[in-house]
Formats: structure tokens, C-alpha cells, sequence
């Protein structure tokens, strides 16, 4: 039973509930989910010409499927994107992106504060394939500029970082790129299509981990690439049915359902974490605050006006301790007096979690390099979920009274 379509000039919040295909006879009013690796055709030259026109009917799993196209739909609809394709996990998309962009030759600029498996996919796997990248800082565009080359193909980044929130200029990168006959792109994984639309301030890509803020409850891994429909359709749809990085139908229906409450979870989640940020910046026991919705935060004002006003649900802070194994010590006691948040490496989930970076996610670095990075040992990242900002403040007071 097909429903009326959409009119136009809807708003996001609208477009997050009601985008999607039409449903089927059943007339169903939440979206089916097709568990399905196959789809039965009428005869064979149908089957012929879906084979040869994968766009215009379903034929085989790894190539689409409709719950999968729903969910696509609905996530270009929110970052006002030509149209979406859907990966089985965040770092799938990368892939994807780096496969259909680059060739051998290629040249690539990453900000260095980039997902860690970002930076090993640009510097270690893409390098064996002799694509070639220079990593700079996330917030000096001067040092952006100075890395373009005749051969730079690709500027990717990502903005707030893990965990230090830096935050950098989409518009001014974008200039950058397109200047330099590059494309960007930006992984929005942090603040979401709810709060930061990339492609507005001139992004080519957009790129999500469908597992964080997207699913929103830490149930399933997801990826997806946003952009033009040039790009999906003859670029990288056909790297997807060739290469295999597919979302189960499953998990893309657990996303597209999530996508329906990720507006008002990302204003509670925002809300919950400026409380908390608060209360730690005027703690005694706590030394800096890493969070964009503050003002004490360097890029604060860039922030809000690319982050529609909101400063995201990560919050990082320093413990006070003074040398690398005090600060350790101290950093361990309050997560470990902590008993309502999860010590978890996600972020995203409506439960809030509580890790150590420097001996979790940036384990594997240097002391040094971590120094150079500005992780510390008495550096903790809360991602910041739905419980009620009290219950956390409280839950992070039991360890902070024990310094
Ligand atoms: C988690 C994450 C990714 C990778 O996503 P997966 O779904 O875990 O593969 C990429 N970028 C950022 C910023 C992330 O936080």
C-alpha cells in the first residue's frame, strides 16, 4: 500500500521519521524489515535487466536491499545530501571512500587527531596500494595549506576529535580542497546530521559510524558515506556489489529506526554533558575541561555556529596528580569508584561510559607521542548518555572526593 508522498520543505525532525520507501501491501506503518539475501524475479528478462540496472529492482543481497535503500534514504534526507550509501561499518565507509576516490599516485591530507584506525588506514593500508598522505594539525589551517600538493586528491576530517574535541573549520577546509581541484570530506560521527550538516559549509562526503550516535543504544556497527548521487551511483554502489561491504539488512533496520529519535536524544545527550562539563570545570580535584559547549574551549564560537548552538556529548577532562603515575592512579580511581557509568570504549549509547585514553584507544602510542597528541595519563573521555546529569555528576564525585 503506497502512502501519499512527502511533500516538500519538510524539516529535518520530519524527514528523520517519515523518509523511506513506500510500504509494502501490508501497509505497515513501521518500516519492514526484508531479512533476505535473495529476491524472486517475474522472468528472465527482468532478472536480465535489474542484473544490468541495479538501481531498478532488487536482485541480491550484496548489492541492495530495501530496508538497506530505507535507511539511506532517510540519512541523506537528514544531511541534505543527493543521496547515501550504507556500509557494514563506520570504517567500511572510509574504505569505500578511499577505494572509490583515490588511485595510486593519489595524494592525501588528514588532520594527525583523526580516528586512530583512520589514520592507520591512510598511512599503512592505503600506503601499500601507493597512495600517499601527510598528516597535520586539526586546528592550523596555514599547515592544510602548506600540505597541498599537484597530486592531492582527498582532504579528510573529523571534527570534534576523540577525546580532546578539537574543533575545526568545514568552510574554510572545503576552500582549501576545492582551490587545490581536491574533494572533502568529513567524518560527522560526533555531532551527527541532528547537530552539524557538513555538506552545507561545502563538504563533498560525508562520513558516519552508524554504530555511535545513528543506532544511538550500542546495539549494532553500521557505516555510511553521504554525498552526491554522481558519486553513489557510479562510483561507489558498484565498488559495494564488487567488494562486499554491505550492511546486513538487520542492522540497517536497527539504524534507520534509530534515526527517528536521534534529534531529541542528541539535545538531551548535548544538554546532559554541558551539565556535567559544568560541574567539572568547577571542580577542585579536575584540572581542564575539553568540551566545545564551553566557553573556555579555544574554537567555542566556531563550535556553536557549526554545531547548531550544541556542543556534542563527549566530554574529556584532566584529574590532578602531578607526575605520569599519580595521574594515572588518580585517573583509574574515579572511573573505577564510578558504579552507574560503563567502563566501555563506545560512545553514543543512551548509557553513559567512562574510559581512559591513554591506556585504552591511544594504548598503543608512545608516551611521548601521547604527550604530543596532549593525552595524558590523567586524561578521561566520558561520553555522555541518558541518564539523568545528576546521577552522573554524583557518579563521578564518588572518585574525585577520594583525590
Ligand atoms: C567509531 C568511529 C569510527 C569507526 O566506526 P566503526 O563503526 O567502529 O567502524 C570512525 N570515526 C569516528 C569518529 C568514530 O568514532
Amino acid at each position: 500500500m503506497n502512502k501519499k508522498p512527502l511533500p516538500e520543505g519538510l524539516h529535518r525532525d520530519t524527514l528523520a521519521v517519515r523518509t523511506g520507501l513506500p510500504a509494502s501491501q501490508w501497509g505497515e506503518n513501521s518500516e519492514a524489515l526484508y531479512l533476505t539475501s535473495g529476491f524472486v524475479q517475474p522472468d528472465s528478462e527482468t532478472m536480465a535487466h535489474r542484473f544490468a540496472n541495479p538501481q531498478e529492482g532488487y536482485t541480491y543481497g550484496r548489492t541492495s536491499n530495501p530496508t538497506v535503500t530505507s535507511f539511506e534514504l532517510r540519512l541523506a534526507a537528514m544531511e541534505g545530501t543527493e543521496a547515501a550509501i550504507a556500509t557494514s561499518t563506520g570504517m567500511a565507509a572510509i574504505l569505500l571512500l578511499g577505494m572509490g576516490v583515490l588511485r595510486a599516485g593519489d595524494h592525501v591530507i588528514c588532520s594527525r587527531s583523526v580516528f586512530g584506525s583512520t589514520l592507520n588506514l591512510f598511512a599503512k593500508e592505503f600506503g601499500k596500494f601507493g597512495v600517499e598522505s601527510t598528516f597535520v594539525s586539526q586546528v592550523d589551517l596555514k599547515e592544510w595549506k602548506a600540505a597541498v600538493k599537484p597530486n592531492t586528491k582527498l582532504l579528510f576530517a573529523e571534527t570534534p576529535t576523540n577525546p580532546l574535541t578539537d574543533v575545526c573549520d568545514i568552510a574554510a577546509l572545503a576552500d582549501i580542497a576545492h582551490t587545490a581541484g581536491a574533494l572533502l570530506a568529513v567524518d560527522n560521527c560526533f555531532c551527527s546530521p541532528a547537530l552539524q550538516r557538513p555538506v552545507e559549509s561545502g563538504a563533498d562526503f560525508i562520513i558516519h559510524s552508524g554504530t555511535k550516535y545513528l543506532d544511538g543504544q550500542g546495539r549494532v556497527m553500521a557505516g555510511a558515506i553521504c554525498g552526491p548521487s554522481k558519486w553513489i551511483v557510479d562510483t561507489f554502489a558498484p565498488i559495494v556489489r564488487t567488494a562486499g561491504m554491505t550492511l546486513a539488512p538487520f542492522n540497517a533496520w536497527v539504524v534507520l529506526k534509530g534515526l527517528e529519535t536521534l534529534g531529541i536524544r542528541m539535545q538531551a545527550q548535548c544538554a546532559n554533558a554541558l551539565q556535567i562539563a559544568r560541574f567539572l570545570e568547577s571542580h577542585p580535584k579536575v584540572g581542564r575541561v575539553y568540551y566545545p559547549g564551553l566557553e573556555s574551549h579555544p574554537q567555542h564560537a566556531l563550535a556553536m555556529k557549526q554545531q547548531s548552538g550544541l556542543g556534542g556529548a563527549v566530554v574529556s577532562f584532566d584529574v590532578k596528580g602531578g607526575d605520569p603515575a599519580t595521574l594515572r592512579r588518580n585517573a583509574f580511581t574515579v572511573i573505577d569508584s564510578s558504579e552507574v557509568m560503563s567502563i566501555a570504549t563506545n560512545l553514543g549509547d543512551t548509557k553513559s561510559i567512562i574510559t581512559h585514553p591513554a591506556t585504552t584507544s591511544h594504548g598503543r602510542l608512545t608516551e611521548e607521542q601521547r604527550q604530543a597528541a596532549g593525552i595524558g595519563q590523567g586524561l578521561i573521555r566520558l561520553a555522555v548518555g541518558l541518564e539523568h546529569p545528576s546521577d552522573i555528576q554524583a557518579d563521578l564525585e564518588r572518585g574525585l572526593s577520594k583525590l
